[in-house]
């Protein structure tokens, strides 16, 4: 078996140790003499796993005791429509904060379930920077405001929080899709009236959705919205209402447990402070290589960069895959090449990949 460095942002890859464990209790959880994804989610031992997972999680993000995790589906794409079901309420506005695709994916799936008003944009740079809160343009009386605080996509990652009450508007909830950097920083909860996410940036299998949410937002969702997406009904049956991703929250936990092992999150954060820095030291002092994304704004998580020579995209990625370095090819619409480097991703990938573009463009610079 020789496993390779996956650059991939998404399903993407997870801590090797977890992999080896899943595969040793794949046919026998601990003594069970099931696997997990043979086992009902309402028997002891799944219900053991899942509140595991639960308080790992609480524990590794300090969530506060006011906030209820739920384990859902649909990944971040249905969130987009589940979530202003579920936030507007009486309300008729939602504003949006646009940083890159994923965002502006967001704001127009809103349009079926809200009025929305863009309170900022940075379009017009090409998503290569994150809009000043002060410049953020809130409508009066707005349900929630959406902010996506890493862009997967365009490299782009919030360098502050989004705290309103800064702005002298804590009472509005802000909404945030992490889905590609959660657990890779020290956040502060309680900022947030919702955080959201797909697992399979950071966390594990694809098929788990994350929502973290503060419990006076419960209790609001329009008549028509599906029960099995009503937060109020998934946060009343422990995320039980209907059969969750069983096994994507076996995995999880596995990550979480891992996370611990490592220090926690402001210990993995160090780690990644450090991967991210080797990569971007490396491009900014190369000429044969670019990132065009503003540099306080560079996410550490998803690194886009170009040849400068573009002619020289094949060749590169075709001398990457022979050196075992896969996955580097960049998102359609942003063209070039991306490595994403999420928490499983250690320093001596990153390493091997840096070592890999100085030697390419040693050759054929
Ligand atoms: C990957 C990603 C999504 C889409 O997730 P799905 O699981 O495909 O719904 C949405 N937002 C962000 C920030 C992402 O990275």
């Amino acid at each position: 078996m020789s496993r390779v460095w996956n650059f991939s942002a998404g399903p993407a890859v997870l801590p090797e140790a977890v992999l080896r464990q899943a595969a040793e209790e794949m046919l026998d959880w601990q003594g069970a003499g099931m696997g997990v994804m043979e086992m009902s989610h309402r028997g002891k031992e799944f219900t053991a796993i899942a509140a595991q997972a639960e308080a790992d999680l609480r524990e590794l993000l300090a969530v506060p005791a006011n906030y209820r995790i739920l384990f859902m589906q649909g990944g971040a794409i249905a969130a987009n429509a589940i979530i202003p079901m579920n936030l507007m309420g009486e309300r008729r506005v939602a504003d949006y904060v646009v940083t890159g695709a994923w965002s502006q994916k967001s704001q127009k799936e809103a349009r079926k379930y809200a009025e929305v008003n863009i309170a900022a944009s940075s379009e017009a740079s090409g998503f290569t920077t994150v809009p000043a809160m002060e410049a953020w343009r809130l409508s009066p009386d707005p349900a929630y405001v959406f902010t996506c605080t890493n862009e997967t996509i365009d490299g782009v990652e919030y360098p502050f929080e989004p705290d309103l009450a800064r702005l002298g508007r804590g009472e509005v909830p802000v909404v945030a899709d992490m889905s590609s950097h959660i657990l890779s920083r020290v956040i502060d909860v309680s900022k947030y009236g919702l955080i959201f996410g797909g697992a399979q940036k950071n966390i594990g299998p694809a098929g788990l959705t994350l929502v973290i949410v503060r419990e006076d937002l419960l209790g609001h969702a329009m008549p028509h919205c599906p029960t099995a997406f009503d937060f109020r009904t998934v946060a009343d049956n422990g995320s039980m209402y209907n059969t969750p991703p069983t096994y994507g929250i076996y995995i999880a936990g596995l990550v979480f447990q891992w996370l611990k092992r490592q220090g926690g999150v402001a210990a993995i954060e160090a780690q990644n402070v450090a991967k991210a820095k080797l990569l971007y030291d490396f491009l900014d002092g190369s000429d044969f290589y670019e990132n065009r994304v503003d540099r306080a704004c560079r996410s550490r998580m998803n690194v886009p960069f170009f040849l400068r020579d573009e002619a020289l995209n094949d060749a590169f990625l075709a001398a990457a895959k022979d050196a075992g370095l896969v996955q580097l090819k960049g998102h359609k619409s942003v063209g070039g090449m991306r490595a994403s480097i999420y928490n499983a991703m250690p320093l001596a990938g990153v390493q091997a990949l840096v070592d890999f573009m100085r030697d390419f463009a040693a050759r054929r610079g």
